[in-house]
Parts: C-alpha cells; sequence; structure tokens
C-alpha cells in the first residue's frame, strides 16, 4: 500500500540545476510514502539514446533504481523529447516502459495515462514529424550515427520547435476537445491523466470524468498523488488542488 504518485514535463537538463534538485525531492517524497511513481514523459529536455554518456541520464538513472530497489513500482512513458529512451535504461533504472496509452486501474477509477502530444491533433505539423520521428526504421538510423552527430540534429531540433511554438497559434497547441471526448469513450476511463500542454489543470468534465494536466517543472514542481483512499491531489506552481 502507499500512494501513486504522477509527473510529466520535467525537462531536466542537469544535474546541477534547480529542476534536477525538485526531482531529488520527488524522490525522497516517493521514498517516504509511495508504492508507484508514473512519468509521462519529457523526463529529460533532450535524450539521444540509451548510450549517451550525459552524468544527467546516470544520474537520473541511480535516483530511479534506488526507489525500485526499495520497491516502488516504476513506469513511463515517452514524451516528444525523451522518445528515445528504451530497454537499456529502462533495466537500469528499473522502469517498466509503458505504451503511448496505458489504462491502469486507480482505485475504485480506470485511469487513462498518456504524454497527451498525440492529443494535440490541431497541431498538424507536428502530428506529421511526430510520425517520422517515431518510425522504427528512423531510429535505427539515428541510433547508429556518432553521439556527437545526434547531440547536434536534437540541438537543431530543439530550436525548430522552439520558432514552431512560438508561431503557432495558441489553440492547436492544447489538446483538441474531440480527441479527448473520444478517448474518455473509447477507454472507459473516468480520468485522463497527461502533461505535454505545460497547461497544468483540473478539467471536470461531465460525469465523473476528469481531465488531469500535469504541470511543467521548470519553474516549481508538479505532481499528482492518489491516496490509498482514492483521495487525490494535484500540486503546480506551488498550488494545490484537491481531484473530486
Ligand atoms: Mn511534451
Amino acid at each position: 500500500m502507499g500512494a501513486i504518485y504522477f509527473a510529466s514535463d520535467l525537462h531536466l537538463t542537469a544535474v546541477e540545476d534547480p529542476i534536477f534538485d525538485r526531482f531529488s525531492a520527488l524522490c525522497r517524497r516517493v521514498a517516504v510514502d509511495g508504492q508507484a511513481l508514473y512519468l509521462l514523459g519529457d523526463v529529460f529536455e533532450a535524450y539521444l539514446g540509451d548510450d549517451d554518456d550525459d552524468p544527467l541520464v546516470a544520474a537520473v538513472g541511480v535516483q530511479l533504481r534506488a526507489l525500485a530497489d526499495a520497491g516502488i513500482a516504476l513506469s513511463f512513458t515517452h514524451g516528444n523529447r525523451d522518445f528515445l529512451l528504451g530497454q537499456a535504461f529502462s533495466a537500469r533504472a528499473g522502469l517498466r516502459l509503458l505504451d503511448t496509452q496505458a489504462v491502469i486501474e486507480l482505485g475504485s477509477r480506470r485511469a487513462l495515462l498518456l504524454h497527451g502530444d498525440t492529443l494535440c491533433t490541431d497541431d498538424v505539423e507536428y502530428q506529421s514529424i511526430r510520425r517520422q520521428l517515431r518510425a522504427p526504421q528512423w531510429q535505427a538510423q539515428f541510433l547508429a550515427q556518432p553521439l556527437a552527430a545526434r547531440r547536434a540534429f536534437a540541438a537543431q531540433a530543439r530550436a525548430q520547435s522552439s520558432a514552431h511554438t512560438a508561431s503557432a497559434a495558441a489553440e492547436i497547441m492544447d489538446v483538441n476537445a474531440a480527441a479527448v471526448a473520444e478517448l474518455f469513450e473509447q477507454s472507459g476511463a473516468e480520468w485522463i491523466i497527461h502533461g505535454h500542454t505545460h497547461r497544468p489543470a483540473l478539467h471536470q468534465l461531465e460525469g465523473s470524468r476528469r481531465r488531469i494536466v500535469l504541470g511543467d517543472w521548470p519553474r516549481a514542481a508538479s505532481w499528482l498523488r492518489v491516496a490509498d483512499d482514492g483521495s487525490a491531489e494535484l500540486f503546480f506552481e506551488g498550488r494545490r488542488v484537491v481531484v473530486d
């Protein structure tokens, strides 16, 4: 028994950085009263492959492994930044890799977990790039390149992504309401939990349906905590919102 924690969009860049300290603090919290931690993507600002010798990747792996060794169930779903996180890192860190969408039983509720980028269907340009980057053949070719070449590609991709984010209309960067409604229907979930949009919120939809959006971490930590009794709290921007 113990609480279940969810977090996403840490966008970790370095060990010597306040975001990493926030991540360490969350790990300590989970170690105290947690039974599970779900990381829903974009834990890393960039991820170049499990063979990356970046000290950040190693440090995150060590922290997660300590939780796993303490009996805490760790799960990870890919974000659009760390979609190359693979089996080797997962084995080192003690993570279970989830599919793009995963349904879990959360007490008496069914919850659907995902990063959230696949719900942003109005961003046609992004969805097209996503298809390319998720193709196994593209990934195999990319991972076969030397790390220096991968680093250069990632820096360029981030610059292009920033330019796109700056120029695209704000509405298309959010989830599409029809895509959300369809996902509730298809999955039969009461809760959809995701990140990606950097628009943390509790959306109270019809009946018992809730869309819980985890916040991004560059300014403050954000997580969802579901207690043994099913009560849940969403933390973001120094605020605490009770999910009811
Ligand atoms: Mn994302």
